[in-house]
């Protein structure tokens, strides 16, 4: 039996990366994964179709997470199609990396509506069903680079050290409804969005990683696997780094 039997499980942004990676990790587990995408329409029916057939029931919705209306409209959809949802994975996320010399505001307004917002919109629109359920885990994907910031993201470290403050408080105003809120702060995978870094920058990274290597995207879903599963029942309000040792 899978550690995940039966859950319902909601991801956005997984229709690529880590997001992508958490679906199929999921799924391996026994839960039941509702997935959002922006624009992926064609790699989320792929992904529909590779899992039809199968023992877990997997539907991939265009959802804009950085848009208030769109996430409560997801919210009801899941909860319509899958009947409740026990797991939140507030996922999607992008960078517009400057230097704050020539970083615009619009650079800026868009990292923290997608990043940040994003995880206010899907998580206040999920708490009506959680508590009434009396039950569920959140996990909000940050970055190392919300702990310690990183030069030429400033907008980016911003959002995710916001979504820490932001999912430390949720853990204490809701713990006592049996709704537990963690934290995932991975630090460089293998996915299209590290793809984008310039060498220099990845070679600093790898030569302040003990473990020596980046992470494959899988290696994320594990973490979150855990913190989503009852095996993580006493565990709340905590960041959980997945970095190969960067940050120590
Ligand atoms: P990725 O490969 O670029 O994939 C991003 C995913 O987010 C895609 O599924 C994309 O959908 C979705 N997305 C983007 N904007 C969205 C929006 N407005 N509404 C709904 N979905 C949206 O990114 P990743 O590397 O897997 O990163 C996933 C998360 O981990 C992000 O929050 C990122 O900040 C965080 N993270 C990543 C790393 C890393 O090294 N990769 C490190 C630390 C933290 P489409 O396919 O439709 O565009």
């Amino acid at each position: 039996m899978g550690l995940l039997e039966d859950k319902k499980v909601l991801i956005t942004g997984g229709s690529r990366g880590i997001g992508r990676a958490m679906v199929q990790r999921f799924v391996e587990e026994g839960a039941d994964v509702a997935f959002t995408f922006r624009s992926s329409a064609e790699a989320a029916k792929a992904m529909e179709a590779e899992f039809k057939g199968g023992s877990s029931k997997v539907k991939g919705y265009q959802s804009d997470a950085g848009s208030f209306e769109e996430a409560g409209k997801l919210i009801k959809d899941v909860v319509d199609d899958f009947g409740r949802i026990d797991v939140l994975i507030n996922n999607a996320g992008i960078t517009k990396d400057n230097l704050l010399m020539r970083m615009s505001e619009e650079q800026w307004d868009q990292v923290i509506n997608i990043n940040l917002k994003s995880v206010f919109n899907l998580t206040k629109h999920i708490m009506r069903t959680m508590m009434k359920q009396r039950s569920g885990s959140i996990i909000n994907i940050s970055s190392v680079v919300g702990v310690f910031g990183n030069a030429g993201q400033a907008n980016y470290a911003a959002s995710k050290a916001g979504i820490i403050g932001f999912s430390k408080s949720v853990a204490k105003e809701v713990g006592s409804r049996n709704i537990r809120c963690n934290v995932l702060a991975p630090g460089f995978i293998a996915t299209d969005m590290t793809e984008q870094l310039d060498d220099a920058t990845k070679a600093n990274f790898l030569a302040n990683i003990p473990l020596k290597r980046l992470a494959q995207p899988g290696e994320v879903a594990d973490a979150a696997v855990f913190l989503a599963s009852d095996m993580s029942k006493y565990i709340t309000g905590q960041v959980l780094s997945v970095c190969g040792g960067l940050n120590i």
